[in-house]
């Protein structure tokens, strides 16, 4: 192989692995953004129902968080014991079962 060859290899690689980067920096802000847009109503995890998700906390302020969140997707179980499938927001729309004041409607301008 040429000098010449190998250098632009080497700069190719260079190139490709800061564009995998910027790509995946890109990614991490939009989901960043897409997950602030929750008002953390709780209200799609049964908060406002008689048998919440027992993952679902209530925090001082109100609001409501996950103790699960990163592994929260799958079999969940409510207080009472019953069983169900926790999924995203996104998956629950394609069921066209839409929260009122989910941040995320597309009535709300919502991106899910
Ligand atoms: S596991 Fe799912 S349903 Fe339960 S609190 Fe977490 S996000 Fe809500
Ligand atoms: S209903 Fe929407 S805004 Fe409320 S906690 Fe669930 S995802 Fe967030």
């Amino acid at each position: 192989m040429c000098p010449g060859k190998a250098i632009y290899d080497i700069i190719l690689s260079v190139m490709e692995s800061t564009d995998d980067r910027s790509y995946a920096d890109k990614m991490d802000a939009q989901e960043e953004r897409h997950e602030a847009l929750c008002r953390r109503c709780g209200i799609c995890c049964g908060a406002t129902g008689e048998d919440p998700c027992e993952s679902l906390v209530r925090s001082s302020d109100g609001r409501y968080t996950c103790a699960v969140y990163t592994d929260r997707l799958g079999p969940r179980t409510t207080r009472r014991g019953a069983i169900f499938a926790c999924v995203t927001i996104r998956d629950v729309h394609k069921h066209g079962v839409y929260y009122p004041d989910c941040a995320y409607n597309p009535s709300q301008g919502g991106i899910a």
